[in-house]
């Protein structure tokens, strides 16, 4: 652990020093020492720097510098760890943070932690070293659509094939933009016209940047491109809706519905009516390591998930492309969506019997899948939100 700490401080001490201060209390505090470090850069000691962490969240007093602090630490904690070790000092992070400030904002700690390990995570999933393309391969789900579907996460971009070009549901992480051409080249030789992102998040919005130089129109809805915005995303959407959007291109058509919060508060469904497809996003994933993740700061609900998602299911499909996970039946989706309102009954039960967190946790371990990234995501946002 100090080791990848001092590995993260050699980094963040290069390239943003306000950045560094936190990972470098936390360093100090689990033992590290400074001949770990350059010797040359520590001279105020772990008394200073708890000052300046605690300056440092003191002044995070917006959700807007909140993100950029997280998207900072996010992005030098994956340069700086080329392994697993990033994860860990995730975890780490979160218990130091807490450790380090008993009297400040745990709220706040909880939320910048929470996004952070969730960025972690999803690069975690996918990576073996510094940010390196996924290994993509395609999945056809009817003559004219195709899944780009990534190995590790396992992540799916969802491909509508035209005369005219190309609609594509989600973009993957920019290093995946090249793979996802190269993907397509094998089905179609027409460009991409329009991406939809389901959500903010990097691992579908991460290529709008490239797209856009391309020419390609992107597609959100208003909330999950105000979150790009807070969190200072690149490649904002051109083009965003609050309930309903249609997109035509080549004789075929994109049907785009918000139905409410989930997974985050900008989720939407993208159905292709003609072929009676859906493309999910993360409202729903499927299968093993993939139980509901409630981003609670980027305003996910696992109360209103359950509503969000009947709301989903009037739309008229058969087969549903997940944000992550194989492809399923109306089925499939169905049994989820009564899993979450199960989720959301069984943990309201267990408070009003004044179960422990500890408790609700195994509980949720057990007969819900979480694992320890949902819990650290979502476990204090579902105790605070079914009370
Ligand atoms: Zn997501
Ligand atoms: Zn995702």
């Amino acid at each position: 652990m100090v080791a990848a700490l001092a590995a993260i401080v050699r980094v963040l001490d290069a390239r943003e020093f306000e950045i560094l201060l936190p990972v470098r209390a936390l360093f100090l505090q689990r033992g590290g020492t400074v001949a770990d470090l350059d010797p040359a850069r520590e001279s105020g000691g772990v008394d200073a720097s708890v000052v300046h962490v605690a300056q440092i969240f003191a002044a995070c007093d917006g959700a807007a510098s909140e993100r950029s602090v997280v998207d900072r630490l996010g992005e030098c904690l994956f340069a700086a760890l080329p392994d697993a070790g990033a994860n860990e000092v995730a975890h780490e992070f979160i218990l130091g943070a807490a450790d380090i400030l008993p009297r400040m904002r745990k709220g706040s700690i909880v939320r910048i932690a929470g996004a952070l390990l969730l960025a972690g995570a999803l690069w975690m999933a996918r990576t073996q070293g510094p940010p390196t393309p996924s290994k993509l391969d395609l999945v056809k789900v009817k003559d004219d659509i195709y899944v780009v579907h990534n190995e590790l996460v396992p992540g799916n971009s969802t491909a509508l094939i035209t005369n005219d070009g190309v609609i594509l549901v989600d973009d993957k992480f920019d290093v995946d933009y090249d793979g996802i051409l190269a993907q397509l080249k094998k089905v179609t030789s027409k460009p991409i016209k329009y991406v939809i992102n389901t959500h903010h998040h990097s691992d579908h919005s991460g290529s709008n940047a490239k797209m856009q130089k391309m020419d390609v129109q992107i597609v959100a809805s208003e909330k999950a491109r105000a979150n790009m915005v807070e969190g200072n995303l690149p490649g904002l959407p051109n083009m965003v809706f609050d309930h309903h959007a249609e997109v035509y291109l080549g004789g075929k058509k994109a049907e785009l519905y918000y139905f409410g919060r989930g997974h985050t508060n900008g989720d939407i469904v993208v159905l292709f009516p003609a072929e009676r497809v859906l493309a999910s996003g993360d409202l729903f994933t499927n299968g093993k390591g993939l139980a509901e993740l409630i981003d609670y700061s980027g305003g996910g609900s696992g109360k209103e998930w359950t509503t969000t998602l009947d709301g989903v299911l009037t739309l008229p499909f058969d087969q549903v492309v997940p944000g992550h996970g194989a492809v399923a039946t109306r089925a499939v989706m169905v049994k989820w969506r009564d899993s979450t309102a199960s989720l959301h009954t069984r943990v309201h039960q267990m408070i009003g019997q004044k179960k422990s967190k500890e408790e609700v946790a195994a509980m949720l371990r057990k007969d819900f899948g979480f694992e320890d990234l949902h819990l650290s995501i979502s476990l204090d946002g579902l105790m605070a939100e079914m009370r």
